[in-house]
């Protein structure tokens, strides 16, 4: 039978975890009553993650695995769930817990009501520093007037998304891949449900503040082009101080006042300034070659009606 649900769970030396996630998830689907997958995606995992799934998927008949040949990240090992999930649905959720299993009940109700993205949205964060409640609190706010008001607050990629999302998401093909920012961009009818983020189950974050930084960075240049207006602004303003130095020193001059140096110092300034438009206009340029090579289609359909009734009928 085909699966309704397929659960996308991605594993990176998760040795510690695995075995409770699986029996957590395991329940939660069995309590649901629906024909379900777990997909686990093993991540290049060094230590004893590989083995530990392997004797998971002998036993249950439900796992599917795929063991990548080395580390590529979250986000791809996500990507190469929602590739091999055959759901009418997925959920994607993190291999140590942190999103407990025992929200996705809530989330199946919702997208029975007809929600294409059901998001979960952050009501508090077990065991996270202060610095980095901070920083995603000003990344998200970032983020919302860059990406646009699809991109939530305190959501990360835990999330159940249809059948039509998971397509949409298999046709861009982007490298720099940044998930929750794709899932915001594609539009469908999106809906939040609210949970209590836990602390890891055990072991360490494999996202390291350096880790976060580069998605972070990727999130932004992946979705937005306003960076490259920075050097436009910095050009008319620029151009503005030494437009008027370059007035005010001819004034002096009409009055007979000597400026020296400062004509040099205002033509410099105006020369930069020019320079600065000139490297703004290329950035234009350069957002269109970003944006054809991405590749991404020119829309998704949410839904169609009316193309199965032939038209002859009388
Ligand atoms: N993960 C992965 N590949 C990586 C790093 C992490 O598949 O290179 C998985 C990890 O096993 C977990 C999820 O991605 O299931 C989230 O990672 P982690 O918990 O380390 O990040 P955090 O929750 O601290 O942001
Ligand atoms: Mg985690």
């Amino acid at each position: 039978m085909k699966p309704t649900l397929s659960l996308i769970i991605p594993c990176y030396n998760e040795e510690e975890s695995i075995q409770e996630t699986h029996r957590r998830v395991t329940k939660v689907m069995e309590d649901l009553a629906f024909p379900y997958e777990v997909v686990y995606v093993n991540d290049g995992s060094r230590d004893g993650t590989a083995e530990l799934l392997n004797a998971i998927q002998a036993e249950d008949k439900a796992v599917r695995l795929i063991h990548f040949a080395a580390n590529r990240g979250h986000q791809v090992a996500v990507t190469a769930g929602l590739d091999y999930a055959q759901g009418e649905a997925a959920v994607i959720l993190d291999a140590d817990l942190q999103d407990p299993p025992e929200v996705i009940p809530e989330m199946v109700q919702k997208w029975q009501e007809g929600y294409q993205v059901v998001y979960g949205q952050r009501r508090s964060r077990q065991g996270e520093s202060k610095f980095k409640l901070w920083t995603a609190s000003a990344y998200y706010k970032l983020m919302q007037k860059l990406v646009g008001k699809n991109f939530h607050r305190d959501t990360g990629d835990f999330r159940l998304v249809d059948r039509r999302v998971v397509d949409a998401i298999k046709q861009m093909p982007e490298h720099a891949r940044y998930l929750r920012g794709m899932f915001s961009w594609i539009g469908f009818k999106q809906a939040p449900v609210l949970y209590d983020r836990d602390k890891r189950f055990a072991g360490e974050t494999h996202y390291p503040l350096k880790k976060m930084l580069k998605l972070a960075i990727d999130g932004i240049i992946s979705f937005s082009d306003k960076p490259l207006f920075i050097p436009i602004l910095l050009g008319i303003l620029l151009g503005g101080v030494s437009g008027i130095g370059l007035l005010a020193l001819l004034v002096r001059l009409i009055l007979g006042l000597q400026s020296g140096l400062w004509w040099l110092a205002a033509w410099v300034t105006m020369l930069f300034a020019l320079l600065f438009m000139v490297i703004g206009i290329e950035g234009r340029y350069i957002d269109r070659i970003y944006r054809e090579v991405q590749g991404r289609p020119l829309y998704f359909v949410a839904e169609t009606r009316g193309f199965d009734t032939p038209s002859e009928e009388k």
